[in-house]
């Protein structure tokens, strides 16, 4: 199956990636990839990291964190088709490379349903889940 190609591709990159990561240097323990998927390929991958720019309210300390799936859209401006099928993959392994909850945030989910994704799929403890875009499921061509 062509879908299991790519999940072992995005595994692989995943662990590939994952050691060479910029906040892996700072301990965070949450590493999350997302990849978006078109015509069978990946066309784009994202990472989650510290925000370049920080908008931070008075009296609070957090600044932001851009989360793997706006970073994965956004570097798939370009080439991100949206009226034709597309997908997406988030992956997180722990220091082991075994496979972790990488479920999406609401606010990241509503980000990528908005956009006209048609599911995520997203690894939990050794294995896959997925959720489908109750609006674009199977809609498009
Ligand atoms: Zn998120």
């Amino acid at each position: 199956m062509k879908q299991d190609r790519i999940l072992r591709e995005c595994l692989r990159i995943s662990r590939e990636k994952n050691l060479a990561h910029p906040l892996r240097s700072k301990g965070w323990k949450y590493i999350h990839w997302s990849f978006i998927i078109q015509d069978e390929k990946i066309i784009s991958v994202g990472m989650n990291r510290d925000a370049a720019i920080e908008v931070i309210l008075p009296g609070r300390k957090d600044g932001r964190k851009i989360h793997a799936e706006q970073d994965a859209v956004r570097r798939a401006r370009n080439t991100l088709q949206l009226s034709k099928h597309w997908y997406m993959v988030n992956v997180r392994l722990n220091k082991k490379g075994l496979m972790r909850n990488s479920a999406p945030c609401s606010r990241c989910r509503s980000i990528s349903e908005w956009l006209g994704m048609d599911r995520i799929i997203f690894t939990i403890n050794e294995g896959w889940a997925t959720w489908l875009n109750p609006y674009e499921h199977r809609r498009k061509k």
